[in-house]
């Protein structure tokens, strides 16, 4: 297969991009600038292009057979308002770039998997969501989400997949060494009320998800991104605790979080449950599918087979 990867410089792409390569598909790398993807363990890399070059000329990418678009401004930031206009916009304009790309080629790409988030459902502390609930917008990020999946849609393509991607949790990288940061310190505990939902996906199970979704032509529209087995944040911190041999103990006040993150604190305090009915109908499997056998393997006790 040959695929195109936006955002492939990323922590979900750099991992995507490696099991592409293991498996002897052809992928390009599209990104801001011209470095910055890894070799694979079987010591290919990626061809690396820029948004800039594919303006002027994109014949390379004939032949493509799919585009994973990953790319977009971290939200990993204080949301200060110019943060948000990057954070709403870069996903837009990569989601034009994506459609503007794939109108350019001699054929359409069979399928475009489309980055989105588990807050297209809104936030919730009771409802469980699968892929046939309704979206709503309840916040900064649920209109993101919102307009990222519109722009989505103008994507001309055989198949669109919008995977509505959960936290990722990864030993090294994304969200998870920070959330374990004060459980090694002895002061991990709940955050705010801990109640808030937490849809959670391991890094391996969300790479073999895309590839999953990339082969399986029945696959289109949203796809939860998530675990199985969503928690709250309470329950999160004790799995993390038990797995680490450490105190769950030390609780966040919510005024202490908002005071220190701002409106970026919502990513803590708030949460939903989502659990991804449509890749289970369709007979993937998690290899993580609840969180103490991943918080083990995110801290080192076990490794996958
Ligand atoms: P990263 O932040 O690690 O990577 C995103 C990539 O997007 C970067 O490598 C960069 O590629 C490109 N990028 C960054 N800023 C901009 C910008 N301003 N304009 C255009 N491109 C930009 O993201 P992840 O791998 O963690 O996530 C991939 C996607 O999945 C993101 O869109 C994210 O919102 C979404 N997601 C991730 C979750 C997670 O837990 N990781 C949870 C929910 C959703 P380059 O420099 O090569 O151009």
């Amino acid at each position: 297969m040959k695929v195109a990867v936006t955002g492939g410089t990323g922590f979900i792409g750099k991992a995507l991009t490696q099991a592409l390569l293991t498996r002897g598909d052809e992928v390009i790398v599209i990104s801001r600038q011209n470095s910055g993807a890894d070799r694979s363990r079987s010591g290919k890399s990626p061809r690396i292009v820029t948004w800039d070059s594919l303006q002027h000329n994109s014949a390379s990418l004939n032949g493509l057979d799919a585009i994973v678009n990953l790319a977009g401004e971290s939200i990993n930031q204080r949301w200060t308002d110019s943060a948000k206009s990057r954070i709403l916009n870069s996903r837009i304009w990569a989601a034009e770039q994506v459609a503007q790309l794939a109108k350019s080629l001699e054929q359409l790409p069979q399928v475009v998997v489309n980055a989105s988030g588990i807050s297209a459902y809104g936030i919730s502390q009771d409802e469980v969501f699968d892929e046939s609930s309704p979206t709503a917008v309840t916040d900064f990020l649920s209109e993101v989400v919102k307009q990222w999946e519109q722009a989505a849609d103008q994507i001309p393509t055989a198949r669109l997949v919008k995977l509505r991607v959960g936290v990722v949790l990864a030993d090294k990288g994304g969200a998870f060494p920070l959330m374990a940061l004060p459980y090694r310190l002895f002061g991990g505990g709940p955050v705010g009320s801990g109640d808030q939902g937490l849809s959670w996906i391991h890094l391996h199970d969300i790479v073999r998800l895309i590839l999953f979704c990339l082969d399986n032509d029945r696959i289109s529209g949203p796809v939860n991104a998530s675990a199985p087995q969503p928690v709250c944040n309470d329950e999160f911190g004790r799995a993390l605790a038990r797995a680490m041999g450490r105190p769950h103990w030390f609780p966040v006040p919510a005024f202490l979080m908002r005071l220190l993150f701002g409106e970026m604190s919502t990513l803590l305090l708030d949460g939903q449950r989502a659990v991804p009915k449509k890749s289970l109908d369709y007979g993937f499997q998690f290899l993580y599918p609840n969180i103490d056998n991943a918080m083990e393997q995110l801290v080192g006790k076990h490794q996958p087979n």
